[in-house]
């Protein structure tokens, strides 16, 4: 069954989040554990990690997608940034595993001036040191590349996974659009989806590409900005989102929006779009 939601908030507990889904016709989903502009990892309560997977069982939610906090920064050179980036991505991939969400998804990190090479050094390393639940896959986000981001190739993407002293059983990567765009990936025609493909198959593997979020892009392709539109409205239109979704290698991943929610506009919307769009529905 094809899998499509959006983010969706947690305000007034967990479990919550299951109707906020169901309520704008979302199959599956993503959320934040903690604040995501916040160093503090909520505190899952066993009530309220009960209630949510019995929601999500009887109303057929899933999987969902845990989103890590903003702040965390794993190629970054100085040491006390780092020390709480790893603590964070510990707890948050710690509290996905009490709530039973297979996924967790963050930036890996910008390497502020130090160099690409040392950044993604650093990034590895500091992977090295989580202790990945067995139930939970960390998925590296692809970047728009905004500044000294790292992560906006797929190559990228690659070193940080293989010099780790993980593998691809424990992590995997989920790809954004608008990001895919902005970076300077097109998936709008068959040559342009086959080129990213190969890309992809020359560096992580597509089956190590296990979680897609579906967002427009107000910028222009290659612009390097990330800036999310709702589907269609955006600089990369209706046209690539059907050739993405639809395409054979993607079709059957989970999906969510992170789309403006604006007065006319909010998930529901999004939601539909992509529905629409779908061969299938
Ligand atoms: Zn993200
Ligand atoms: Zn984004």
């Amino acid at each position: 069954m094809f899998r499509i939601g959006s983010h969706v908030s947690t305000a007034g507990g967990v479990e919550k989040a299951v109707d906020r889904q169901v309520e704008i016709k979302g199959n599956c989903g993503q959320l934040f554990v903690g604040s995501p502009r916040g160093w503090k990892v909520g505190e899952v309560k066993k009530e309220g990690a009960d209630l949510f997977k019995k929601y999500c069982s009887e109303k057929d939610v899933g999987p969902w997608i845990v989103h890590g906090t903003y702040l965390i920064n794993l190629a970054t050179p100085k040491e006390e940034l780092a020390e709480k980036s790893v603590a964070t991505v510990q707890g948050e991939l710690d509290a996905s595993a009490e709530l039973d969400i297979p996924y967790y998804t963050f930036h890996p990190g910008a390497h502020t001036g130090e160099g690409v090479e040392k950044g993604l050094k650093n990034i590895a390393m500091r992977l090295s040191q989580l202790e990945i639940p067995s139930s939970v896959t960390l998925l590296l986000e692809n970047t728009a590349g905004k500044g000294t981001t790292l992560g906006e190739t797929f190559s990228e993407l690659q070193t940080m996974v293989e010099e780790s002293t993980y593998g691809y059983d424990d992590i995997g990567v989920c790809l954004d659009t608008c990001h895919l765009f902005s970076a300077g990936y097109g998936f709008g025609t068959d040559e342009e989806i086959s080129q990213m493909i190969d890309e992809i198959e020359g560096t992580i593997g597509i089956e190590n590409v296990r979680y897609l979020h579906l967002n427009d892009s107000k910028h222009p392709f290659g612009s390097k900005k990330d800036e999310h539109e709702h589907i269609g409205d955006g600089e990369i239109g209706e046209g690539p989102f059907r050739t993405l979704i639809n395409h054979k290698l993607f079709r059957d991943l989970p999906m969510v929006l992170e789309t403006p929610i604006d007065e006319e506009k909010d998930h529901s919307w999004d939601i539909q779009k992509i529905r629409e769009l779908r061969d299938d529905s």
